[in-house]
């Protein structure tokens, strides 16, 4: 037969499902000794049955409540009801997830006005005992009747201010009798029904209150966010109460076995005398620092820590309260830290033998290795934000406001800090965005240039920020509130938050502190996965060594054709009308690719390096159609030579010839190296040059990986393999020397998947690009998708995540799953890796490492991230197989 009610220390095997959090807490310290007020739990089945009984407690539950507050009565010798002896409980919300806050708790239920009298009388501490009752009075009126709070605080703040007294501890006997009649009106006015004074009635109803209180609005909101599901009800813990209000010697408490904050070993926590449980948290009174308490409770609290810690194996939060000098525990919880001191208790944990690394490497949060990676605002410092955007590119930056491009390269090479604050950036402003801290633009989403720009250099950003209108003209900006800010002022931006604040804001230093190094270390010796960086240019490169990647998965040479001083010769080369003329910009190109290959290949000597050819739509190089023709009006208005006037001609011409009706659709990619065999011809030139140079110079290279993108059909591969082979042949004869390439494609059209098995013949390795591989499943634009219809789609529960955030598994996934299977049966020696997105993102590298793909690629600062969320992989799944077998 079902039960519902335990005793604590009935209730010892039974999970934190059943008993709640708090309730799990309260038994397993009864069950080690640890000084617990006695009191029983009813579990989180009850309050699932009251939701199915349309809202009515259980007969059977509270038959349950009533045997068992016997057994407590025995055990301590005090009844409920009993004038003389009464029982005091509190009676506790606490469900299996902490939810802290959000439900309801309601403490002293067992008083009534006999009985308060008694024990003032008895007890000689009548405001104590006034200051008890009114405090129940007030809960149950407010939680259990349904009375607005308020009404209970004017009349608290009318005595206070009647006796010149700040706190309510100091009201007198005689206004706190006072306050308890006025709060029993009170009850009666609003509600129409007296307080009740039975009892067992007060505790009836606290129990259904607490029930009820799962289901309160801001419950509810709570569990949405952080997706705690609806259907596991709360426990209910109905203990007995110990008073931290008697007096001097009295008081109550939180503490934490460790800094929360830093994670150094040490008793951290604060206390507030002569108070009871809820002033800590309500903030009532500002509390005193733990190491002011009494010196004997103080050693008694280090025990206390120890034994929490022994016992729980991890860093425990916990209240507490001394009662006339004796220590009390009343919770105990996983404490809440920062990402700085989960790594270093996580590790510390290890070397004091208290957690395998296993399970150390389970606690560490991989999305919060994020805080510890960039520079972040000083937690200790005041923000005052005046607008904000969208977290773009997360760190902090400083700087004066600049406008222009221009000023921002001066000001950069004076050696000044400089925000670019743009409504949008193109690849024109690369100049300026290298220059500056940080970039802020009005315009564009997380995929913007902007955006990807400062993400691929680990540079803050906050984009899309449209509460700000940018005057360029008068070179200024203002806020919605209408704060405004000229050229030159300091501002500082927050590419985590997407806050933009005035001045500067005191920031610290990302750290890959000694203790994050050895975890990751651990990580990287337990996952099967490889992790490789998303990287263009020699820093990246090189950031992305620092923190620990195994190559480079991808190495996008568009971002090179986009530089400054490149662009002119790229745009020469698509305008070129003769083969004659192309080959002579491409001329122009070579050297310049090659010296960018050889750099990265230098900095990642030793280890695999997959360079993906040109993977952008032409038109993207030219100027837009718009522009040019209001140049040529311009030209035609003051009269320009007609050569001129022709040549700018030839641009539009050309422009309108190139303009896509759906570019990333388009003519791109392998489709464009199909009918232009040239570019891809110079760059794999220049790829095995610069890898032939390098090994030359410093006697080792990089692994060299071809990747062709966009590929729907092994016949496009197969005709390109032909053309990179002649190439590499070229190359081999031309220089004396042979180094072993590798050939592969990315897999990001729905077809190259499904024919895996086809496409894996031509290739060498794999690599998913899931971002326009969930575009072309999805069919979905991804800045349409993020700016017009996705929140709605989300809210509707079409979709649950941002498929372009969190890999949509049953779509996208399964064209991973089937290309990874089918592409490694037909060719057993294929390599298999992932090069979007989503190879830094913790449950997508869960989901790759059951798909059997051997490497995920991901940006330079998620390197960490994806290190330590392959080794949860790896160890779920060992843990998981040891549970079937
Ligand atoms: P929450 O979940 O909001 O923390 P709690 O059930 O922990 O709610 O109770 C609120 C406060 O009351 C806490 O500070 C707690 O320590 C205190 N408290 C709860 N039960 C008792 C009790 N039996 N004796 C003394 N203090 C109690
Ligand atoms: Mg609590
Ligand atoms: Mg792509």
């Amino acid at each position: 037969m079902e039960r519902y009610v335990y005793l604590f220390e009935e209730a010892v095997g039974l999970t934190r499902f059943e008993l709640g959090g708090k309730g799990y807490g309260l038994v397993e310290m009864t069950s080690v000794g640890l000084p617990v007020p006695p009191g029983m739990v009813i579990v989180t089945e009850a309050c699932r049955e009251y939701y199915r009984n349309n809202g009515r407690v259980p007969e059977r539950v509270l038959e349950e409540v009533k045997v068992k507050l016997e057994q407590l009565s025995a055990k301590v010798g005090k009844r409920l009801g009993d004038p003389e002896n009464p029982l005091i409980v509190s009676v506790r919300s606490g469900a299996p997830y902490s939810m802290p806050g959000m439900m309801d708790t309601i403490l002293n239920v067992g008083l009534n006005d006999l009985i308060v009298e008694r024990l003032a009388e008895k007890t000689g501490n009548r405001r104590w005992a006034y200051d008890a009752y009114r405090r129940l009075l007030q809960m149950f009126g407010r939680i259990v009747m349904g009375v607005p709070g308020e009404k209970f605080e004017e009349v608290l703040r009318r005595y206070k201010e009647r006796e010149g007294v700040k706190h309510d501890h100091e009201l007198s006997v005689e206004a706190l009798r006072s306050i308890v009649k006025e709060f029993k009106q009170i009850i009666r006015e609003h509600t129409g029904k007296e307080f009740p004074q039975d009892p067992w009635m007060q505790i009836e109803m606290a129990i259904e209150a607490v029930f009820r209180s799962w289901n309160n609005p801001r419950a509810i909101e709570y569990r949405r966010y952080y997706k705690i599901s609806d259907d596991l009800g709360t426990a209910v813990n109905i203990q007995m109460m110990v008073f931290g209000n008697t007096g001097p010697n009295s008081g109550t408490g939180v503490g934490f076995t460790r800094d929360p904050s830093t994670g150094e070993k040490r008793l951290y926590g604060e206390y507030l005398p002569n108070a009871q449980g809820e002033d800590v948290v309500a903030g009532i009174r500002t509390p005193l620092p733990l190491e002011k308490v009494d010196p004997k409770i103080y050693e008694q609290l280090k025990e206390v820590a120890e034994k929490l810690e022994r016992h729980f194996r991890d860093m425990q939060d916990f209240e507490f309260t001394v009662e006339d000098g004796k220590l009390y525990l009343l919770q105990t919880r996983n404490g809440k830290r920062t990402a700085q001191a989960a790594v270093k208790i996580a590790v510390d944990m290890i070397r004091e033998g208290l957690i395998t690394v296993e399970e150390a490497l389970m606690r560490v949060s991989p999305t919060d290795l994020n805080q510890l990676l960039h520079r972040r605002l000083d937690p200790k410092a005041k923000v005052n934000p005046i607008a904000k955007g969208l977290n773009a590119s997360p760190g902090v930056a400083t700087g004066k406001v600049v406008f222009r491009v221009e000023d921002a390269v001066e000001m950069g090479k004076a050696g000044k800090k400089v925000i670019l604050v743009r409504p949008e950036t193109t690849p024109d402003d690369i100049k300026g965005i290298i220059a500056a801290q940080g970039v802020l633009t009005s315009r564009g989403g997380m995929t913007s240039h902007a955006a990807v720009v400062t993400r691929g250099m680990g540079k803050p950003a906050v984009v899309g920020c449209e509460e700000i209108t940018i005057d360029l003209e008068k070179e200024q900006f203002v806020t919605a509130s209408g704060v405004v800010v000229k050229k030159g002022d300091v501002i500082t931006i927050d590419g985590s938050t997407g806050y933009v604040m005035l001045g500067e804001v005191p920031t610290i230093e990302p750290e890959m502190t000694e203790e994050l190094k050895v975890l990751l270390k651990w990580a990287d010796e337990r996952r099967r996965l490889g992790v490789r960086a998303n990287a263009d240019t020699p820093e990246a490169a090189r950031k992305a060594r620092e923190f620990g990647a195994e190559g480079i998965g991808l190495c996008r040479t568009e971002r090179m054709f986009n530089a400054p001083d490149r662009l002119p010769i790229v745009r020469e080369m698509i305008m070129a009308t003769t083969d004659e003329e192309r080959r002579a910009a491409l001329e122009k190109l070579y050297p310049m690719q090659l010296q960018d290959f050889k750099e990265i290949f230098r900095a990642m000597k030793g280890l695999p390096v997959t360079v993906r050819l040109l993977d952008l739509p032409l038109h993207e190089f030219l100027p837009p159609a718009e522009e040019l023709i209001k140049e040529i009006y311009e030209m035609k208005m003051r009269g320009a030579s007609e050569k001129e006037i022709e040549e700018k001609l030839r641009v539009l011409r050309k422009v309108e010839a190139l303009r896509e009706h759906n570019p990333m659709i388009g003519h791109r990619g392998c489709r464009l190296a199909i009918t232009h065999p040239e570019i891809y011809r110079m760059q794999v030139r220049a790829i095995l040059r610069a890898a032939i140079e390098v090994l030359e110079e410093e006697g080792e290279t990089a692994e060299v990986q071809i990747m062709v993108p966009q590929t729907a059909f092994a016949k496009e591969l197969e005709i390109i393999r032909k053309l990179v082979e002649e190439t590499a042949e070229e190359v081999f004869a031309e220089t004396g020397k042979r180094i072993p390439f590798k050939f592969g494609t990315m897999i990001e059209t729905p077809r190259a998947a499904l024919t895996a098995s086809e496409i894996a013949k031509v290739a060498d390795f794999f690599s998913f690009g899931t971002n326009d591989l969930t575009q072309t499943t999805l069919a979905f634009s991804r800045d349409d998708a993020e700016f017009k219809f996705l929140q709605p789609y989300l809210e509707k529960g079409i979709l649950k995540e941002n498929p372009f955030e969190v890999l949509d598994r049953e779509g996208v996934g399964r064209l991973v799953k089937i290309g990874t299977a089918e592409g490694k049966a037909a060719n057993p020696k294929l390599e298999v890796g992932i090069c979007g997105e989503h190879g830094g993102e913790p449950n997508s590298i869960m989901f790759f490492h059951e798909a059997g793909l051997d490497y995920v690629s991901c940006s330079p600062y998620r390197i960490p991230i994806a290190r330590l969320a392959a080794a949860q992989a790896a160890i779920k799944e060992k843990v998981e197989v040891a549970i079937t077998v």
